[in-house]
């Protein structure tokens, strides 16, 4: 049957124009509840979980622009195109949503499955400095508020900044071996074309997503491993979910890039903190999705299918 895909009916456009509206209503509203108090272009003192991983130099941007960050799609694309990514950021969260929801469905315990408060976790982190000879040293801990030794862990160390993570949900499993209980975490992406056979290729994932998930490590110290689970937005095929360990080197590497950054912007100098380009060609992965493009490599050709993909 042929039909007439552009009809004049102003009903038609009413309704277009509202969905339209309704995503970018629900999308400029942060998943972040420290966010939602910082008002319009004030600097942003605190971090989420992808920025643990994520360059330092666009983490400063991001916390020092305030909303008016350049973006790539400013004047290239329709305005239309625009809306649809703010759809296709809230599309992310129902993908996961239905993850987490076939886990439960399956009989499998998921921890405070149903409330989704249960999973902002608000990670203050504490920072310590030593000094052995000429070598001085840095040190990080975030004990649980409810934590019993919380004093004697925190003695010599001082506050510093916080990271507010995310999590998409934490199994409770049972060792097959041990018979105990363990925490499990789950990390859903649902992702593009392009980002699913990058994946398949190169068995890389990306540096924010692996950052994300020591967010979350950090978050809850009894999580013993995460799993990724990354899903085709367009097929609906699943790969086996990725095991990710927990890396110590790393958290304390880029707990020290945070640092870093939260000091640049509590003195407002970056350049006192080295916070500099962590990547060198427009075609880092990163740099291909960041809105700072230009700001570091002029003008680039903006490829369409890159331009968005899953953050959160
Ligand atoms: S374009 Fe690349 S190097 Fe520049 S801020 Fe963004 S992620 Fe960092």
């Amino acid at each position: 049957m042929k039909i007439e895909l552009n009809p004049i009916d102003p009903l038609s456009r009413l309704i277009y124009d509202k969905h339209k509206i309704g995503a970018n209503v629900r999308s400029s509203v942060p998943p972040c509840t420290l966010c939602r108090e910082v008002p319009e272009g004030a600097v942003r003192g605190h971090f989420h979980g992808s920025e643990l991983g994520q360059c330092k130099l666009k983490t400063y941007w991001d916390c020092t622009s305030g909303s008016t960050f350049e973006d790539p799609l400013e004047g290239r694309v329709s305005e239309d195109d625009i809306d649809a990514r703010a759809a296709f950021l809230l599309d992310g969260h129902l993908h996961e949503e239905n993850i987490i929801k076939n886990i439960a469905a399956s009989g499998m315990n998921i921890m405070g499955y149903g409330n989704q408060d249960e999973y902002e976790r608000k990670i203050q982190v504490y920072v310590r400095y030593t000094k052995n000879g000429e070598k001085s040293s840095i040190d990080f801990t975030m004990p649980h508020n409810k934590a019993p030794n919380r004093d004697k862990v925190l003695e010599g160390f001082e506050e510093s900044f916080k990271i507010i993570a995310h999590l998409d949900g934490i199994l409770e499993v049972k060792s097959k071996k041990t018979g105990k209980e363990m925490l499990a975490g789950v990390e859903c992406k649902a992702v593009k074309d392009y980002t699913w056979k990058k994946i398949k290729e190169t068995s890389e994932i990306s540096d924010i997503w692996y950052g994300q998930i020591h967010s979350y490590f950090i978050s809850n110290h009894h999580i013993q491993r995460f799993y990724l689970f990354i899903k085709h937005r367009h097929t609906s095929q699943m790969m086996k979910p990725i095991l990710i360990m927990r890396n110590d080197d790393y958290i304390k590497r880029r707990l020290t890039a945070l640092h870093d950054v939260y000091s640049a912007i509590l003195d407002d100098d970056p350049d006192k903190y080295g916070i500099k380009a962590e990547h060198t060609s427009p075609k880092d992965s990163e740099c291909k999705f960041c809105p700072y493009k230009e700001r570091c490599y002029g003008k680039v050709k903006v490829d369409l299918n890159t331009v968005y993909e899953e953050e959160e």
